[in-house]
C-alpha cells in the first residue's frame, strides 16, 4: 500500500525547466551503429571532433550515401500547448536519418528517423519514424522526460565540438 503511494508521488512530480537532465549513461553507444544511415552515424561522430562535421548548407542537399533529403518543417503538433518548445535542429534531424529501402514508408523524400537520445542514454534502438512521429517522440523527451538541449550563443542546439563543458549531459548535434 505504502509502496503504491510512493510510486504515484514520484510520477506526479512536475518537471520544471530548471531540472537537470538525466545523467548521460555511457559513450560506448557512439561506437556501434544500431541502424542509422552510415553517413548519419559518421556525421554524429564528426560533430564531436574539433573542426569536424559538414557545413550548414550541406544538411540541405541529399545524403551522398542514401539520397535522404532532410526536411526543415516542424509539425504544428510538436509546438501545440508548449509555448517554450525547443528546436531539435536540422543538424540533429540529419544525423538521425535511417536509409530507407522503402521510400513510400518514409514520406515525400523517404525520410525516416531514428532516435539518438534513446540510443545514447538507454542503449535502446527505437523503430525508425516518419518526421511527424519523430517530433512527437522528441516532444516526449524534451517536454516530459526532462532532456535538455545544449544551446550555443545564438540559442540554437549546438554541436558537441563547440560545447566547452566536459561530459556535458545535454543533447547536442
Ligand atoms: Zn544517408
Ligand atoms: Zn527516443
Ligand atoms: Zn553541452
Amino acid at each position: 500500500m505504502s509502496t503504491k503511494i510512493m510510486e504515484v508521488d514520484l510520477t506526479t512530480v512536475p518537471i520544471t525547466t530548471d531540472e537537470p537532465p538525466p545523467p548521460y549513461k555511457t559513450e560506448s553507444s557512439r561506437y556501434h551503429n544500431p541502424g542509422f544511415c552510415e553517413f548519419a552515424f559518421r556525421e554524429r561522430q564528426a560533430n564531436s571532433i574539433p573542426g569536424g562535421g559538414m557545413k550548414a548548407a550541406e544538411y540541405f542537399s541529399s545524403c551522398k550515401s542514401c539520397s535522404f533529403l532532410c526536411g526543415d518543417e516542424i509539425p504544428a503538433s510538436y509546438k501545440t500547448g508548449w509555448p517554450e518548445w525547443v528546436d531539435p535542429s536540422v543538424n540533429f534531424r540529419w544525423e538521425s536519418h535511417v536509409a530507407s529501402k522503402e521510400p513510400m514508408l518514409g514520406g515525400l523524400h523517404g525520410e525516416l528517423l531514428g532516435c539518438w537520445i534513446c540510443w545514447e542514454y538507454e542503449q535502446t534502438w527505437v523503430k525508425p519514424m516518419v518526421p511527424e512521429d519523430w517530433y512527437a517522440h522528441m516532444r516526449q523527451h524534451f517536454k516530459v522526460d526532462g532532456y535538455r538541449i545544449c544551446k550555443g550563443k545564438m540559442g540554437a542546439m549546438q554541436r558537441r565540438r563547440n560545447c566547452r563543458v566536459e561530459h556535458c549531459p545535454k543533447i547536442h548535434s
